[in-house]
């Protein structure tokens, strides 16, 4: 036992139902108290009724900016940390809540590479239907998603990203809190994802943050305003935790691109590597990149961010930074130049419009809800070549059987299963529907 957790034990603590009586009637946890609520999860010694109270107090009463940091840290604290600084460069991550079809963080650990930042990347498991980025890029043959920490740290050196599944060392408490919170309906508790988000970024040993609020309903975010009041609230504690942190809020009212799948969506990353992407995705690329290489100084100006996002789109460097980080973890690169090397699906079916008029609606969940059911193999994994391309997008305008979205699949009876979740996805209306802006909001 270290020396830090004798000296705390020795000290008269409150019982655990105090605190929670405490968070219930709205008071705020002293830093004893959050070092001894983190301890006691560690350890077991909080039982999971009284962990799963404490949580629906903090869901129900919130956390103070002091609190959320001082949790952010003991989070951090209860594990191991990467030391990142022997490398002189900047080290921002890009974090995303998650949402369906979101290939940002594939090009985005590449870019930001190429233009000189190191971008750490490890993933944790996105909330609901959403496929993480390690789940993607696992469908690259040969890819590993998992890593030690030191190779973590030794493919930041040599390559200068990578991105792996979350280690286990790093922060460990907010692992048992993160499942318990699954359990007991408090995911949403912006102190507790902010928490989180930020005890894990700093374990990782980043600089600065460029985070992605998704809000939709192709995120576990569904209101604008709970979205807002995150990228408020995270901005805010990272700079009491000294991290530099943008955050964006952006729409995921429909899918992000124009693909849902592991491999679909790798091939649609690699296009945009290639300058060739959908305009959405591709003009979300630029905004984060452009986020990234402010905040780690590599340009000063809005137009010298553009101009060097730009650049490194253009003349190949963050593609061949991706082939590095593909190649660092295992996987085979010779599809990147051929995509026709790249698994493919057996069958492909269109999904007919049902009568003419414009896309008015994309129900985003449902269409992750219809890909998972498609593309889950007997062991859990994903099939690397199903899922949906193609999607027509809010606003488009369709004739009656047009193609709304293109189906691949191996698998008849699975089809028919995911069918009617992407039939009731779609809405057509006769009136082109008004746009919502891509970013809601920039917190910086
Ligand atoms: N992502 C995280 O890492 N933690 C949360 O609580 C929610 C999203």
């Amino acid at each position: 036992m270290t020396e830090k957790i004798l000296d705390h034990k020795r000290k008269e603590k409150p019982s655990f139902t105090s605190l929670i009586e405490k968070k219930r009637d709205g008071g705020e946890f002293t830093a004893d108290e959050i070092r001894q609520i983190v301890d006691s999860v560690m350890d077991s010694e909080m039982p999971e009724a009284q962990q799963a109270a404490l949580a629906m107090a903090i869901y129900f009463k919130q956390m103070s900016a002091q609190e959320t940091a001082l949790l952010a840290e003991e989070l951090r604290l209860s594990g191991d940390v990467i030391d990142l600084d022997r490398l002189t460069q900047p080290k921002i991550a890009k974090v995303s809540t998650g949402g369906v079809g979101d290939k940002t963080s594939m090009v985005l650990g590449p870019l930001g590479a190429a233009a000189g930042v190191i971008m750490p990347g490890m993933n944790g498991k996105d909330e609901e239907f959403c496929i993480s980025t390690v789940e993607k890029l696992s469908s690259i043959p040969g890819f590993k998603g998992k890593a030690t920490m030191d190779q973590f740290r030794q493919q930041l050196e040599r390559v200068g990203c990578a991105v792996t599944e979350q280690c286990s060392e790093i922060a460990p408490a907010d692992d048992i809190l993160y499942k318990l919170r699954q359990k007991t309906g408090t995911i949403p508790s912006l102190p507790l994802i902010t928490g989180s988000i930020l005890s894990k970024k700093l374990a990782e040993g980043c600089e600065g943050l460029v985070i992605d609020v998704k809000w939709g309903n192709g995120s576990f975010i569904r209101d604008l305003e709970q979205a807002k009041q995150l990228a408020r609230i995270v901005t805010r504690v990272a700079r009491s935790l000294n991290r530099k942190c943008v955050a964006l809020v952006t729409d995921i009212n429909q899918p992000l691109g124009d693909s849902v799948g592991t491999g679909l969506e790798v091939l649609e990353a690699v296009r945009l590597l290639k300058g060739e992407g959908p305009e959405d995705l591709q003009d979300l690329v630029l905004k984060l990149g452009m986020e990234v290489v402010r905040l780690a100084g590599v340009a000063g100006s809005t137009l010298s961010a553009k101009q060097t996002v730009e650049k490194h789109l253009k003349d190949g460097s963050a593609l061949e930074k991706f082939k590095a980080m593909v190649r660092a973890q295992g996987g085979k690169t010779d599809w990147i130049d051929d995509p026709s090397k790249f698994p493919k699906a057996k069958f492909i079916r269109k999904l007919p419009a049902p009568k003419r008029g414009y896309v008015h609606t994309i129900d985003a969940g449902k269409i992750a809800q219809g890909v998972r059911l498609l593309a889950t193999l007997k062991d859990g994994t994903l099939d690397p070549s199903v899922g949906v391309t193609e999607i027509r997008k809010v606003g488009t305008q369709v004739k009656q059987g047009e193609p709304l979205i293109m189906i691949h699949y191996n698998d008849e009876a699975k089809v028919d299963a995911a069918l009617p979740y992407f039939r009731d996805a779609y809405r057509l209306a006769p009136k082109r529907p008004n746009m919502p802006p891509l970013v809601v909001e920039r917190v910086a």
